[in-house]
């Protein structure tokens, strides 16, 4: 139970809105503990027993029985599951019901932390292409390492205002805005929310999502979707801002098969004689914290824009890996026969050779954090390979695995200096219950932690 009450403004409107009776119930439910929720990683299986009931609107999502201690669990840290709010869970339900190319190219407008772009790259798996943008430099960092946790390779992440996207009208299969709000949703989950919040803060996100949607309507390609979603129940940020979009773009209303039995309430707006839905989750109706999403589809007629590429691709720090080197990581590395390589300060990146033409165009445009998957250097006759590699889903081929047991990874991932009897040789593959942790070297005299220094867990 929260020891800030809600705000008075915030009862009266929300009174007016739901009535006095389904008021209070979700104030009961706001009051009650919050149950936890995961979403595994389709790329990288495992069975944690710790796993109960499932979400209802997704194929990967659970709750859990009791909230372990993630940061003691390795599996956490090697990307095998994000811990997510069940409600936002529904992207996943959206995507499978709506028309969208094998190939795609989406974009996560305002994604950091990073939990509906990991949920964007597990639909997109292999065939398709993510932009995971956040406009803070901080949280770009954090977005940029559970991506690289997630290790599926298939997203760029970029650190930009919805600004610097004005050349790619027309460019995207799908954008994803998941708006920064008021947070009224977030109330149980986040006690502060209550805190921050007043009238005011509610119309200053809206002009602020006005603001982000001006730019991010333009981006959707003809045929393409728009999802707008928020973790607020006002109007102002939800209905009036879908109102908003469709007065600045010609966008077609998209409606979702829901269950009636999962408690979502499905909204109904006339905007110039047509109806277009909005889909809204209350606590006190579902395992779940309040959200609101939108989907909208851009006529096929809109303008699209392609990639164009240019004869020669030209970075000021991304440059292209060499055809003797490009062979190495192949043949004897195991990186995949279709593959694209650059190089960032002497250090390798693999790219899905499909999206080869859009990455270069998107290079134009944005500033880039992150890309693909970082796999490491060539040093004189060898091959130092980096981390990013390790957690990823990709063959690691060469190099020797060895099985950890809990408290040897959680030492490991502690950057303990660690040295379990029999590891092998030279550079290790660490894992744990068979999934990748990152890289030791055993030196004989000693062996070197590759764990990364700024993602070490310090909690005993
Ligand atoms: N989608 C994320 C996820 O699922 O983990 C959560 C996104 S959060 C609701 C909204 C994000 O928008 C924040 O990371 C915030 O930094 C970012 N943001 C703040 N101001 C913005 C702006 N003017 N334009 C775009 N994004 C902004």
């Amino acid at each position: 139970m929260s020891d800030i009450k809600l705000p008075e403004a915030f009862t009266k409107r929300m009174i007016n809105f739901l009535g006095e009776e389904d008021f209070q119930k979700l104030v009961d439910a706001l009051d009650k503990e919050q149950n936890t929720s995961i979403r595994l990683n389709p790329y990288k299986s495992f069975n944690p027993d710790w796993k109960g009931q499932k979400v209802l609107w997704s194929k990967y999502g659970y709750f859990l029985n009791e909230r372990p201690s993630f940061t003691l669990d390795p599996l956490f840290h090697a990307g095998c599951y994000y811990v997510q709010e069940a409600s936002s869970m529904f992207i996943e339900h959206v995507l499978e019901h709506i028309e969208l190319p094998e190939d795609g190219v989406f974009l996560d407008l305002s994604a950091a932390p990073g939990g509906k772009s990991t949920l964007l790259s597990s639909f997109l798996g292999k065939n398709g292409f993510l932009v995971a943008n956040e406009v803070i430099k901080s949280r770009a960092n954090i977005l940029k390492e559970n991506i690289i946790k997630w290790g599926l390779g298939n997203t760029l992440v970029t650190q930009n205002d919805p600004e610097h996207f004005s050349g790619l009208e027309g460019f995207f299969d799908l954008v994803l805005v998941d708006a920064p709000c008021s947070g009224e949703g977030m109330f149980r989950k986040d006690p502060d929310a209550r805190a921050e919040w007043s009238p005011e803060h509610v119309s200053l996100c809206a002009l602020r999502q006005e603001r982000i949607m001006d730019k991010a309507g333009g981006l959707v390609k003809g045929g393409g979707y728009l999802l707008y979603s928020t973790c607020t129940f006002n109007t102002e940020e939800n209905e009036d801002m879908l109102k908003f979009i469709c007065t600045e773009f010609a966008y077609e209303p998209v409606r979702i098969p829901i269950d009636p039995a999962w408690g979502i309430i499905e909204t109904e707006l006339e905007i110039e004689g047509n109806p277009y839905f909005g889909y809204r989750f209350y606590p006190h109706l579902l395992e779940g914290e309040g959200f609101f999403i939108t989907i909208l589809k851009r006529p096929k007629n809109a303008t699209s824009l392609e990639s164009k590429k240019a004869k020669d691709f030209k970075h000021p720090f991304i440059k292209s890996v060499g055809k003797q080197e490009s062979k190495i990581l192949i043949e004897q590395l195991g990186l995949p026969q279709e593959s694209t390589f650059y190089s960032v300060q002497e250090s390798c990146f693999w790219l899905n050779p499909s999206f080869q033409k859009v990455f270069e165009y998107l290079t134009l445009f944005l500033n880039i954090k992150y890309f693909g998957v970082e796999l490491g250097k060539f040093n004189k006759n060898q091959f130092i390979p980096n981390h990013e590699w390790a957690v990823s889903t990709f063959e690691k081929k060469g190099f020797k695995n060895f099985e950890l047991d809990k408290e040897q990874a959680l030492s490991y991932l502690r950057k303990d200096d660690i040295m379990p009897d029999g590891l092998p040789e030279g550079w290790v593959l660490v894992t744990y219950l068979g999934i990748p942790l990152g890289w030791l070297k055993n030196l004989g005299n000693r062996v070197n932690n590759y764990y990364p220094k700024d993602w070490r867990i310090r909690k005993k």
